[in-house]
């Protein structure tokens, strides 16, 4: 375990409120509320290996509040921690306030390590994990989707089992499924998409052109891969792109099509990992990678990587949080005095769960939209968050972006526990 991962993500997830606290005048019964999640269900459960051997796997999911429906992705992970869970479904429940989404926070994850699984274990752990929250996860109340290590592959799974438990094809219970199985179009390429648009719309603000912009991206996963390509599409050389295993550099820019194929379509990378690429000119390590002399570094991996050790070495304009709490709070102070524009977590990759609530309102529909509905209304939608988060920013916290996402996405929740009160 590195020491970013022993940063606790959910004392950081309420330190952020804290500060958010110390700012606006916050009513304190829905300061105390707002720190403890309304449920955390935690469960072990066994599961046959490939080698007869039983194993038994520990999964949470875990709800925010229940003021909407719960939406929030499952990771699977040897990292996944109860507190890694409650942090990610508090930043849940913001990031769809601000995207003005119909939903609370939820997240899940399993303990496992998928990359020293066959395919089969995987299949068992989640369909296993899926039965053990049959009471949890509900197309009305509690709908999953993927994160880390887990993909359409395994929202199928999800869909599948819990389909056959209650004897009928439920659309509405998982999103980001294969498209042939009530997917949306679309959904695969939202989050990093929707970390290009706001990205797009701060380096205007900044004045920055995306023709020969460089970037860097930690994470060439979901959505760092997305980003990369979407990026690099519009004109941007992706200089610098690292994950797990280390990281690669092109002073000229990578071809970022040709990379994901060396990724992805390469039968002999087992790893999935951007390490080997012939066309690097220089191996680097995740913090070299942070370093770079770039426009836009984009986190797209793990929790806790920009830390008050490392951030004084960040030379980008912008920083585009792909990844969930890339940032701790130590290294945010230090961007700032540097004036390094965050685009934080909760309002740069909304994209995600903005189309995953379009699939959801499509699966309950049973009608179903283009690929280029789907990507206009979550520009729009993204583009309009962060016009308002960006204003915002000038009147109440200049060049805090992360202060100004929070207060806006506070005005909305404040307004949910005021409207509905606390029952009974
Ligand atoms: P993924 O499993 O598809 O990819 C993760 C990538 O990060 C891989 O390239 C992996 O090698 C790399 N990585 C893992 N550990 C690392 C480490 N310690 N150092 C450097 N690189 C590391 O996951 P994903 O779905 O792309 O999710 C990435 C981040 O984005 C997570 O924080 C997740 O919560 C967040 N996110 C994902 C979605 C989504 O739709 N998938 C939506 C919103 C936010």
């Amino acid at each position: 375990m590195t020491e970013e991962h022993a940063i606790d993500p959910w004392r950081m997830a309420v330190k952020q409120l804290e500060k958010v606290g110390e700012v606006l005048d916050i009513d304190e019964n829905i300061m105390k509320i707002l720190k403890h999640p309304i449920r955390i269900v935690e469960t072990n459960f066994p599961v046959v290996m490939d080698d007869g051997r039983v194993e038994i796997f520990t999964g949470f999911r875990v709800h925010h509040n229940e003021n909407l429906p719960n939406k929030g992705g499952i990771r699977f992970s040897p990292h996944v921690t109860r507190e890694e869970v409650m942090a990610l479904a508090f930043w849940m429940t913001f990031k769809c306030a601000i995207v003005g989404l119909p939903y609370s926070g939820a997240k899940g994850g399993v303990i496992c390590n998928p990359r020293e699984m066959s395919l089969k274990e995987i299949e068992k752990v989640t369909r296993r994990y899926t039965h053990q929250m049959i009471n949890v996860f509900n197309p009305r109340s509690d709908i999953p989707a993927p994160d880390i290590n887990t993909s359409a592959r395994e929202m199928a799974w999800i869909y599948d089992t819990y389909s056959m438990w209650g004897g009928h094809s439920a659309l509405g219970v998982v999103t980001g499924k294969p498209v042939e199985l009530g997917g949306s179009l679309g959904r695969a390429a939202a989050t990093g998409r929707g970390v290009y648009f706001v990205t797009r719309q701060a380096m205007k603000r900044l004045g920055i052109e995306m023709e020969g912009a460089t970037v860097a991206v930690q994470g060439f996963g979901n959505v760092g891969s997305w980003f990369a390509r979407i990026i690099a599409e519009n004109g941007a050389k992706v200089v610098g792109v690292s994950d797990w295993k280390g990281g690669i550099y092109n002073e000229n820019g990578f071809d970022v099509e040709d990379l994901y194929k060396y990724v992805y379509e390469n039968p002999d990378n087992s790893d999935r990992s951007v390490v080997g690429y012939q066309h690097s000119t220089k191996d680097i390590t995740n913090d070299e990678l942070f370093a770079l002399e770039v426009d836009v570094l984009a986190p797209c991996a793990v929790e806790s990587v920009i830390t008050k050790y490392n951030a004084h070495t960040v030379k980008a304009k912008i920083v585009a949080e792909g990844a969930n709490g890339p940032t701790t709070p130590g290294a945010d102070e230090i961007l700032k005095d540097n004036n390094v524009l965050v685009l934080p977590d909760i309002l740069a990759n909304a994209g995600g769960v903005t189309v995953s609530y379009f699939e959801w309102v499509q699966g309950n529909d049973a009608l179903f939209w283009t690929e280029e509905e789907v990507n206009s209304k979550l520009e729009e939608i993204m583009v309009r968050a962060f016009d308002k988060i960006f204003d915002h920013a000038d009147e109440c916290c200049i060049n805090d972006m992360r202060l100004s996402a929070y207060t806006v996405a506070l005005e909305t929740i404040v307004k949910q526990y005021e409207l509905r009160g606390i029952y009974p």
